[in-house]
């Protein structure tokens, strides 16, 4: 290939692991652009009114000790709030009704986004200079040769020095053609690399107040019936907007239109906390096993979390090609911070190639 780079970087994926990259390595005073699939920025965040109240509809928590996300978000300035964990939980077997559980085993001690998970996407976005991203905008071709790296989006083709893969690597297997192909060893660990809550269905209903917490419930629930097998608050930090969400599989919903969905998860709700939960002012489910910028059409059969973090994902394919996503991180992989650690270290092997390999110097 001829030398014909006009860029820096190509950052493929604007979820939070390459808006992570692209915004370092444009503040480093790289030419970066960013494709991302779909027609907003945040991938697996996605948050309903994400400026405003933050319903999530993917990602929602953070842990005590995810050190980057709370630095990531100190940094940006969002408002962060602690889940509401106080009350009873609610334990449903599979046979009789819903017992109450004292306590809120349920629960662990967590940090939300006021505004939404997604809200962390956004600000990354915003901080990105004019023109780095390009939405809407699926990459399908990676060449990399001697001279740099083509990649063919469905604008067009643009070139570069370094690309960076920052979307799940089972679903960069199956929908992007490299050339040359990457090595088998390599596809191989890339498909069975399962897409973290890729077969999920999350769905939330939103309420005129928490209902549930004057008869003391947390608002938290497990189900052995089902299907959805976890019910966790999801209000606000003042409790507004108030809401309940659920988590499934997506497998037990198979060829049925999201309006069912929904439907079943309000029925469940009745059956756990009553009357109150027929009537949710606004209903919100999704289906991420459906959603072809998440989750490959035929994953594989072997995909676990065995290979998280793997070893192949921390070089560079061919000096040029480096992997992110949350699923390559060696620690908390398929969590934000896995995310925001596979943008770091991807950023860090570009600098790396970038500036070519320094000389020791003497102290
Ligand atoms: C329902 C659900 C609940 C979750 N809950 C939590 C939680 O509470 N806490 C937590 O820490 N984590 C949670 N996670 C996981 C968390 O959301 C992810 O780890 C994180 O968002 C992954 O970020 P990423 O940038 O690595 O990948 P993604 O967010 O998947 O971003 C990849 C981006 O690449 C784009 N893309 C895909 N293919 C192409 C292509 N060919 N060309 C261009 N762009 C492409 C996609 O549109 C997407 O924007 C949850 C996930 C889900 C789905």
């Amino acid at each position: 290939m001829t030398d014909r780079r006009s860029l820096d970087v190509i950052v493929i994926g604007a979820g939070v692991s390459g808006l992570i990259a692209a915004r370092s390595l444009a503040r480093a005073g790289l030419s970066v652009r960013c494709f991302d699939a779909r027609e907003r920025v945040g991938g697996r965040l996605h948050s309903i009114e994400a400026r405003r109240n933050g319903i999530d509809l993917g990602a929602t928590w953070f842990w005590p000790n995810e050190v980057l996300v709370e630095s990531v978000a100190r940094d940006l300035g969002l408002a962060i709030f602690p889940q509401a964990t106080e009350g009873d939980a609610l334990l449903e077997p599979y046979m009789s009704g819903p017992q109450r559980v004292e306590g809120n085993p349920i629960d662990v001690p967590a940090s939300r986004f006021t505004w939404g998970a997604q809200s962390l996407a956004n600000r990354l976005a915003d901080e990105l200079p004019i023109g780095v991203l390009s939405l809407g905008n699926p990459v399908k071709k990676v060449r990399v040769g001697d001279g740099g790296v083509e990649v063919e989006a469905a604008s067009g083709v643009a070139y570069a020095g370094q690309v960076i893969v920052a979307i799940p690597p089972s679903l960069a297997a199956e929908s992007i053609s490299f050339w040359p192909a990457l090595p088998d060893a390599l596809a191989d660990i890339c498909t069975r690399t399962l897409v973290w809550m890729g077969n999920t269905v999350k769905a939330v209903a939103t309420y005129d107040e928490p209902f549930w917490r004057k008869d003391g419930l947390a608002g938290s629930a497990f189900s052995y019936r089902g299907p959805f097998r976890e019910i966790h608050d999801h209000s606000g930090p003042d409790g507004s907007p108030a809401g309940l969400f659920g988590f499934a599989d997506a497998g037990r919903f198979v060829g049925q239109e999201i309006e069912q969905i929904g439907e079943t998860f309000v029925a469940e709700l009745v059956r756990l906390f009553g009357h109150n939960a027929s009537d949710p002012k606004g209903l919100h489910v999704a289906d991420w096993s459906r959603e072809r910028a998440t989750t490959p059409k035929s994953p594989s059969a072997k995909a676990s979390t065995d290979t998280y973090g793997h070893p192949g994902f921390q070089v560079p394919f061919l000096d040029r090609l480096h992997w992110a996503s949350s699923e390559t991180a060696p620690a908390f992989a398929g969590h934000i911070e896995g995310a925001i650690e596979g943008g770091m270290r991807a950023t860090r092997n570009v600098e790396r190639a970038v500036k070519g390999p320094t000389t020791p110097t003497c102290p």
